[in-house]
């Protein structure tokens, strides 16, 4: 293989997760080979970068400054914090929950150097208040890095003017939220506690 071209887009797509050497060639390959998705890709891709960005309350990805739930004023007054927008896609998509969101974009983890900064914990607490939310439901993976998330944001939030609840043990252990069915985030929805 002698183009660098060639070469440049492998290595990006490798950066992507899940996503081996191997793959990366394949994805490259279908690529090269289809011009018209080239070029399709293409676009999407700068008019990604250059438009998407973070709701200013929620931290949900938007084009807009405002995402369209919060924008909205048929929602509920509760807050469901989640790990990413694909989670956030999950509970959206099992119907069975009418309030805001906030979308963390990570787990705790100090040694990698993701604390409460990077996490929005501030602008959560300015959610809370601007929204006047009565309830914040924690709706993380019941993973150690989720569990860790979760109790701290719940310590944080100890004083605040919301409830602070979290999802049951509906989910195994060591499950995601992202592919958890219907039924099963419905049951830990419904049996979520006090914290
Ligand atoms: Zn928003």
């Amino acid at each position: 293989m002698s183009s660098v071209l060639f070469d440049r887009l492998t290595e990006q797509l490798q950066r992507l997760p899940g996503i081996g050497r191997k793959t990366a060639m394949r994805l490259a390959f279908s690529i090269v080979d289809n011009r018209e998705l080239a070029r399709e890709l293409s676009e999407v891709l700068q008019q990604t970068w250059q438009n998407v960005g973070e709701c200013s309350i929620c931290r949900n990805i938007t084009e807009n400054e405002i995402c369209s739930i919060c924008a909205s004023n048929s929602r509920l007054n509760s807050i469901c914090v989640v790990h990413n927008p694909a989670d956030m896609r999950a509970v959206e998509d099992a119907g069975l929950y009418r309030g805001k969101y906030f979308v963390l974009h990570g787990f705790l983890a100090p040694l990698d150097g993701v604390g409460p900064d990077e996490l929005g914990i501030d602008k959560l607490r300015k959610m809370i208040e601007k929204i006047e939310a009565d309830e914040v439901i924690l709706a993380l993976d019941s993973t150690a890095d989720g569990e860790a998330t979760s109790s701290y944001i719940s310590r944080i939030l100890e004083k605040c003017r919301a409830s602070v609840t979290r999802l049951a043990r509906g989910l195994p252990p060591g499950a995601s939220i992202e592919f958890a069915d219907s039924l099963t985030l419905s049951q830990a929805f419904q049996g979520r506690q006090r914290v």
